[in-house]
């Protein structure tokens, strides 16, 4: 292993967990595997490779970008275009693909799709709740009116929940089913047959049937991580006792220097750790630039032998210090685990995001594209 710090996946966790969501859904409900955003610091390639092997049936993104990037090394694979594309005028040659589905939000969008040749799939977003994209209500209505007088195709509707993963009674997203399932009916009253329908995320994939309809998009759980707390507690206490998820990311990298400090000596940047006894200061090519949050200065551990190893001082733009005095034997080039097993003991984006104050989706999204990936078969 010659690189300082790199991204274990394991293929058998993928295909484990899109197995998982398989058994909650009817037969006919596709999935979509989340891939955007550098597959939340996963890889974008490498996970595409292992979702479309794992069983995934189309791949979901945020940008054109990631979709044309996709589309390079999988010719006809359906890719779900989630978020706005800015300039789609301009960028209609690159968008003319049957197989991209893209979701859209305004009649012009629809209109400049439905001219391309070919012509993408057109799915419309309708906002039930959350009032980030789409339209609801009388705008709503107006959008679906002007689509239907215009002539212009419609593929599929769709909507996003907005806060089933903050809490366990579901009051906000029954609202929102309710919301989507009056977009529906509109949508069919205007004419438009055969949509595809589709609203859930991870957390509200595992918590309501009801809601599946023709497709989910599974991002955060493909990785093997719980969308929240209240999410994973909610399934339990719904009786899915036996749903289980398998995290798919080990962070790793190796020691590059060791030295034993004397009691009272300063660690890092503002000094802000002192030795109360002899030490033994282990450095490790990790810091805020690879993604490693800064937040964990003094407030962090890693694995090293199969043991905890605390954090001293300030983490730096690529390094590291932790305390191994207490582990027996260390070595330079010893594989320090910092997400993920290492014998009994175990570290996990979950870990991370509750000593930095945010969520499992930040903590490995905020991986840096360019700490390498290895796929262990
Ligand atoms: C990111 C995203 C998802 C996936 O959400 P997870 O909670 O990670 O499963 C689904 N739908 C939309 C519209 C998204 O932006």
């Amino acid at each position: 292993m010659k690189d300082r710090t790199w991204i274990e996946l394991s293929k058998k966790a993928i295909a484990e967990n899109l197995k998982s969501f398989r058994s909650l859904l009817s037969p006919k409900t596709l999935i979509a595997a989340i891939i955007k955003s550098n597959a939340y610091g996963h890889g974008l390639l490498e996970t595409a490779e292992l979702s479309r092997k794992g069983g995934a049936d189309l791949f979901g993104v945020n940008s054109l970008e990631e979709a044309l990037i996709l589309r390079a090394k999988y010719p006809d694979f359906p890719i779900l275009i989630m978020g706005e594309i800015p300039d789609l005028l301009e960028r209609r040659k690159e968008v003319s693909d049957p197989n991209f589905w893209i979701i859209v939000s305004r009649t012009e969008s629809v209109q400049i799709l439905s001219e391309c040749k070919p012509s993408p799939k057109i799915h419309l977003k309708v906002d039930t709740g959350m009032a980030r994209l789409g339209y609801s209500g009388k705008d709503l209505e107006r959008t679906l009116t002007e689509i239907r007088d215009l002539g212009l195709p419609l593929h599929g509707i769709a909507t996003h929940f907005a806060s089933t993963e903050d809490v366990l009674e579901q009051k906000y997203s029954k609202e929102q089913m309710k919301n989507f399932s009056e977009a529906i009916q509109l949508a069919e009253s205007l004419g438009f047959k055969d949509l595809v329908k589709h609203s859930c995320a991870s957390a509200s994939t595992m918590l309501f049937p009801e809601a599946h309809y023709d497709l989910v998009r599974v991002g955060i759980s493909l990785y093997g991580l719980w969308p929240s707390l209240q999410t994973r507690l909610s399934l339990h206490l719904s009786g899915k006792k036996d749903f289980q998820l398998s995290p798919v990311m080990s962070w790793k990298a190796r020691i590059v220097h060791l030295k034993t400090v004397p009691e009272d000596s300063f660690v890092g940047y503002g000094s802000t750790y002192q030795t109360s006894a002899e030490t033994k200061v282990a450095v490790v090519p990790v810091g805020y630039y690879e993604g490693l949050d800064r937040k964990l200065s003094n407030n962090g551990v890693m694995l090293v032998r199969g043991k905890r190893a605390k954090i001293l001082g300030r983490i730096c733009m690529n390094m590291t210090m932790l305390d191994v005095t207490h582990i027996h034997d260390v070595q330079i080039g010893d594989v320090v685990t910092i997400l993920g097993k290492d014998k009994e003991e175990e570290i996990g984006a979950d870990d991370h995001a509750n000593w930095t104050y945010t969520i499992n989706y930040e903590v490995t999204t905020r991986i840096s594209e360019s700490v390498p990936k290895i796929i262990q078969e």
